[in-house]
C-alpha cells in the first residue's frame, strides 16, 4: 500500500505556523477533553462514553448475552433531565447507552485525523499513545461482519442500514476511512487502516447494483470521497467503484429514500442532493456540507477516471456556488432553515448560516478543483474561505468555536429575535452537534498539503505558506522553499533548488486580490516562462538553483457585491490581499450601520498594529462619516438636509471578531458618494 504523497513538508510560516501550533498544543487536548465530556459549562459530547458503552455490549454479545433492542427511530438521544453521565457510572447499569447525535462518532475519527497531520512531521508520544488506545478501542467493538457505527451497535445491530437517509451510518465510515488513511500516512501504523478497510469491504458486498444488494447511498455524503482516498492509498478498485455506484445511484428513480420512508416520490429530496441524478444537476442545492462533500467525491471520480462528462457537471456546479451563492469570505449555505443553499443571489448578512463545516468543505472541493484543471479561480476561493470564513469559526486562543458564520452581529439581536437565534455573538466552548471544531483540526493541522499541487513534471504552488517542500520532478530530487509574509504583507519569494539539476516547471499562482505582477527569476542559463489560466509558469533545464519573484503587491480596497445581491446593495466591503474586514463595536462605537465610507477613501487608509491577534497584524484606519440618529420622531422628510460626522472608521481582519468584547459586527458598510 503507497503512500498518498512521499513529499517532505515543512512548514515554517509564521500565520500558518503559529495556527498549526496551536492545533497541536492547544485545539487538540482541549478537544480530548471534549470528547471525553470534561469541559465544565459545555455542552456535553458523548463521544468516548459511546465508544466505552459499545465495548461493554461487544463484551455482552461476545458471551451470548441477550442485549436489549432499543429504539433507533431518535436523531439525537439525551440522558434523563439531559445530565452528564459519564461512562464509568453507566458500568453497573443493565442497559447501556448511546448518547448525543447518531453521527457523533465521526468527532472522534475527525479528531484522530487532525492528530495523524500533526505527527506526520512532529513526535507527540501523547497524543499517539491517545489514538493507539482508541484504535486497540475499535478493534474490540468492529463486528464479525465489518460494521462499525456505535449507534447501531448499541441500539439495534439488526437494524443497521434501514434508516440510510437521515442515519449516518455511511458518514461516520467516512471520517473513520479518512482518518484511518491519514493516521497510516503518518505513521505507518496499520491497525486502524484494516478496520476501516474491513468496513469498506462490508459496504462492497452490501451495496451495488445487484440481486440481493442495497441500492441505496449515503444521506449525508463523505463516503464517496473517502472511497476514493481508500481507493488511492490501497490500490484497491472495488473502493473507487462503489464510490462511483454511491455517486451515480444518487437520486435515480425510484428514489431510495422515498421507499426506504414508504414516502410519496418528490418529498424534499433537494436538501440531500437526491432529487435527480447528480449528471443532471447543475445547480447546487440542500445542505451545504452535504453538497460540498458530495462535489469532492465527484470531482475525485472525475480525475482518476478522466471522466469528462463528470468533470464538466463539476465545473458548472463550481460556477453556480463562487458566483452566486458564495459570501465574500468563502461561505457557503446561507440560509439556517436546512443548514442550506436558497437562491441566487440571496446573500443576506446577519441571517447568514454559513456553517464552518461547509467553508471547510469548499476548501476541500477547491483544493480538488486544481487537480482536476489547474486554473487560479480555485484556488483564489479556496484562500478566501480558509482565511475568512473557515478561521473564523475559531478563536484566537483555540477554545471556542463558531458553528455560524454572519457578516453582520448585533448581540441584541441575536437574544431578542427568533429569526436570528442561530447566531451567535461569542463563540461556543464545544456543541452538542459539535461537526465544526473537530473539522477545523483536521483542516488547519493539514494546511501544509492545500498549499501546492503537482502532476507530472509540474508543481504548482496554490497558497504562499513559507516553508519548503521537497518532492521529485522527473525523478530528481528538488527543493521549493517559500518566503511569504502573507496575509499582512504581499512579499513573495520562491527558491528551487536541486542538486541533480531542475527539469521541470514551477507555477505560482497569481491571487486574484494582487494589483501588481512584476515577475523576475534570478538564475543562470535558459528558461522559459508563460502566463496561463492565473498561474506563472517557469520551466527550467537543469538548473541547480533558481529564485523567482512574482512581484505581487496588496492594497486595502473596497469591494462591492454584485448589483444582483439585495443585501449588499449599495454596501462595500473592505479587502486586503486574502483578508477581508470588519467593523466592530470595540473599536467604533455602537451604531455600525450609521457609519459609511467613500469609496476611494480606501486608498488613504492608515495601517494600524492589532497587538490582541499578534505582533504582526495590520488592521486599517479609514476616514467615514457617521449618520447621527434624529432626535425627531420615526420618519423625516428625505428632503431634510442630513446631519454627518466625520469619523475615523477601524478595520480588523474578519476572523478576528469575537475576541474582544462583545458588541456589533459588520462585514458590508454603507457606501457614501464624495459630496
Ligand atoms: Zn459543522
Amino acid at each position: 500500500m503507497g503512500k498518498q504523497t512521499k513529499d517532505r513538508i515543512n512548514l515554517t510560516d509564521a500565520f500558518w505556523g503559529e495556527k498549526r501550533t496551536l492545533i497541536r498544543e492547544k485545539v487538540l487536548p482541549y478537544q480530548w477533553r471534549a470528547l471525553n465530556d470534561q469541559i465544565p459549562d459545555a455542552d456535553p459530547s458523548y463521544c468516548i462514553h459511546n465508544f466505552k458503552e459499545a465495548v461493554r455490549v461487544t463484551e455482552k454479545r461476545n458471551r451470548g448475552e441477550e442485549i436489549p433492542v432499543q429504539s433507533v427511530r431518535d436523531f439525537v438521544s439525551l440522558p434523563e433531565g439531559n445530565a452528564l453521565l459519564p461512562a464509568d457510572e453507566t458500568e453497573g447499569s443493565e442497559e447501556a447507552h448511546f448518547y448525543g447525535f447518531v453521527f457523533q462518532d465521526s468527532d472522534l475519527y475527525k479528531w484522530i485525523e487532525a492528530v495523524s497531520y500533526i505527527v506526520e512531521t512532529e513526535q507527540d508520544e501523547t497524543l499517539e499513545r491517545t489514538v493507539d488506545e482508541m484504535v486497540d478501542l475499535l478493534e474490540k467493538v468492529i463486528t464479525k461482519e465489518g460494521y462499525l457505527d456505535i449507534f447501531y451497535i448499541i441500539k439495534d445491530y439488526d437494524s443497521r442500514f434501514t434508516n440510510l437517509r437521515d442515519h449516518h451510518e455511511l458518514y461516520c465510515f467516512g471520517h473513520l476511512t479518512e482518518a484511518a488513511v491519514a493516521y497510516y500516512d503518518a505513521t505507518g501504523k496499520d491497525k486502524l487502516l484494516k478496520l476501516a478497510m474491513q468496513f469498506a469491504d462490508y459496504l462492497c458486498e452490501y451495496f451495488g447494483p445487484g440481486e440481493g444488494q442495497c441500492h441505496g447511498y449515503p444521506g449525508h455524503e463523505l463516503a464517496e470521497m473517502a472511497l476514493m482516498r481508500l481507493y488511492q492509498c490501497t490500490g484497491r478498485k472495488q473502493y473507487m467503484e462503489l464510490a462511483r455506484y454511491f455517486v451515480l445511484q444518487r437520486g435515480c428513480a425510484p428514489k431510495y429514500f422515498n421507499r426506504e420512508h414508504g414516502e410519496p416520490e418528490e418529498n424534499n429530496l433537494d436538501y440531500y442532493q437526491a432529487d435527480k441524478p447528480v449528471m443532471k444537476q447543475k445547480e447546487a442545492v440542500g445542505h451545504a456540507v452535504r453538497a460540498m462533500y458530495l462535489y469532492c467525491g465527484m470531482t475525485d471520480l472525475a480525475r482518476e477516471r478522466c471522466d469528462r462528462e463528470m468533470g464538466q457537471v463539476v465545473r458548472e456546479l463550481w460556477e453556480d456556488v463562487t458566483t452566486k451563492k458564495m459570501y465574500i469570505t468563502g461561505a457557503v449555505g446561507g440560509t439556517h432553515i436546512g443548514e442550506a443553499f436558497s437562491y441566487a443571489y440571496d446573500l443576506p448578512a446577519d441571517s447568514a448560516y454559513a456553517e464552518t463545516c461547509a467553508a471547510i468543505g469548499l476548501v476541500f472541493w477547491a483544493h480538488r478543483m486544481l487537480q482536476l484543471e489547474a486554473d487560479s479561480k480555485y484556488a483564489d476561493v479556496m484562500e478566501r474561505a480558509l482565511y475568512n470564513g473557515v478561521l473564523s469559526g475559531i478563536s484566537l486562543d483555540g477554545t471556542r468555536f463558531f458553528y455560524v458564520n454572519p457578516l453582520e452581529v448585533d448581540p441584541i439581536a441575536c437574544r431578542r429575535d427568533q429569526r436570528l437565534s442561530h447566531v451567535k455573538s461569542r463563540r461556543a466552548k464545544w456543541f452538542g452537534c459539535a461537526c465544526c471544531p473537530p473539522n477545523l483540526a483536521r483542516l488547519l493541522g493539514s494546511l501544509p498539503h492545500y498549499s501546492y499541487h503537482t502532476k507530472e513534471d509540474t508543481v504548482w504552488l496554490d497558497l504562499y505558506m513559507s516553508g519548503e517542500i521537497d518532492t521529485v520532478l522527473h525523478e530528481k530530487n528538488v527543493s521549493i522553499k517559500t518566503d511569504s509574509a502573507l496575509p499582512w504583507k504581499a512579499s513573495v519569494s520562491v527558491e528551487v533548488t536541486g542538486q541533480d539539476g531542475i527539469f521541470g516547471t514551477i507555477a505560482l499562482r497569481i491571487p486574484e486580490w494582487s494589483s501588481a505582477f512584476t515577475p523576475t527569476v534570478i538564475c543562470e542559463g535558459k528558461y522559459e516562462t508563460r502566463v496561463e489560466a492565473g498561474y506563472w509558469y517557469v520551466t527550467f533545464y537543469g538548473q541547480t538553483k533558481a529564485t523567482l519573484h512574482p512581484g505581487f503587491a496588496m492594497e486595502p480596497q473596497f469591494y462591492r457585491a454584485n448589483s444582483r445581491v439585495r443585501e449588499s446593495f449599495g454596501r462595500q466591503a473592505l479587502v486586503c490581499g486574502p483578508l477581508v474586514y470588519c467593523l466592530e463595536e470595540q473599536d467604533n462605537g455602537k451604531g455600525l450601520h450609521t457609519l459609511v465610507a467613500e469609496p476611494e477613501a480606501a486608498s488613504r487608509a492608515r495601517q494600524t498594529s492589532l497587538f490582541f491577534i499578534n505582533e504582526d497584524a495590520v488592521g486599517y484606519e479609514i476616514p467615514g462619516w457617521r449618520k447621527e440618529p434624529e432626535d425627531t420622531g420615526l420618519y423625516i422628510k428625505a428632503s431634510r438636509k442630513e446631519e454627518w460626522e466625520p469619523v475615523t472608521l477601524h478595520f480588523i481582519p474578519y476572523y478576528a471578531w469575537a475576541n474582544r468584547e462583545e458588541g456589533e459586527m459588520r462585514v458590508w458598510i454603507g457606501q457614501r458618494e464624495r459630496n
